[in-house]
């Protein structure tokens, strides 16, 4: 009997894998055999890690170097296997900075536009990497070697990648959030890799090129594939109840605009006007305006 059990007590510790989630940080998250996330702080980007049989796949990169340090850390504990793929849920520079911690060997796979949009940005800020590392010596230390990565690939619309036993659906996400913006959406594990658009427990940062009517059709399309984990691009991973309170934040929003435009009231006043003490204990209020200005151009149809 004592045998047995310490037999059983050795075969699981080799079917788990090399380390138990408590080994591997108070960041990282086990959600599904072999499904990790490794959950940024105060609403730094999120990091999914997922091993397969034929090497690992990342969703994201972390939010600076020093996450994605700790990412490869945590990878080693893991596995002796490779990352052999990164899929970017979107290019801003806190889900990508990291490219070069992880590629080579990593190949970067990412929506149409994501490299354009990577490159635009850092000819704007050419001294970005140097005030990064200014940051701290930690952070000095995790640039060391940094070079500017982008995506290898670039799919149009969809694109199904099959690694090892595992399937990943990247579905492009029109007018959520950047210029492209992907889903990631594992169907056996039902673990779906929400992205950016729908974050939790903050207000959002809507751009000029986002729609509220677009992140709720996003919000509707990724409802649909009935998750069971949710894994937003910031925020703690949940589940579709992610979706839905965002979708009562955004119903709620329009039908406050929507009444003080009709009452034709201007942009400028109904910025002044509207309030939702519902959400005040949300994080990210200086974001609201532009939540506003989003708001007034889905109700005037533009
Ligand atoms: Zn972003």
């Amino acid at each position: 009997m004592k045998l047995k059990n310490a037999f059983a007590v050795f075969a699981s510790f080799f079917a788990i894998g090399l380390a138990s989630a408590q080994d591997l940080g108070p960041q990282i998250r086990k959600l599904e055999d072999g499904v990790y996330v490794y959950v940024g702080k105060n609403f730094n980007s999120n990091c999914g890690i997922v091993l397969t049989q034929d090497g690992v796949v990342l969703i994201d990169s972390g939010h600076n170097p020093t996450d994605s340090r700790a990412v490869l850390a945590a990878v080693r504990k893991l596995t002796p296997l490779p990352v052999r793929f990164l899929i970017d849920t979107e290019p801003h520079p806190d889900h990508t900075t990291g490219h070069f911690v992880f590629s080579p060997p990593a190949t970067i796979v990412a929506a149409e536009g994501a490299g354009d949009s990577m490159r635009s940005r850092e000819r704007g800020d050419p001294e970005r990497i140097q005030k990064l590392a200014a940051t701290s010596p930690e952070m000095r230390a995790a640039l060391e070697g940094y070079r500017f990565v982008t995506p290898q690939i670039e799919y149009h619309q969809k694109m199904t990648l099959k690694v090892g036993e595992r399937t990943f659906e990247l579905i492009y996400l029109k007018g959520v959030h950047s210029e492209s913006d992907t889903a990631v959406w594992l169907p056996k594990e039902r673990v779906l890799f929400s992205a950016a658009g729908i974050v939790v427990g903050q207000i959002n940062n809507l751009r000029p090129i986002v729609s509220i009517p677009d992140i709720l059709a996003a919000a509707r399309l990724m409802k649909s594939l009935n998750p069971l984990h949710v894994v937003p691009g910031h925020g703690t991973p949940g589940t579709v109840k992610i979706f839905e309170d965002s979708e009562k934040y955004y119903a709620l929003l329009l039908e406050r605009v929507g009444r003080l435009a009709k009452e034709g009231k201007s942009l400028d006043q109904i910025k002044k006007e509207v309030r939702m003490p519902e959400y005040e204990n949300w994080a990210a209020q200086e974001r609201f305006p532009t939540n506003v200005e989003a708001a007034y151009r889905a109700v005037k149809g533009g």
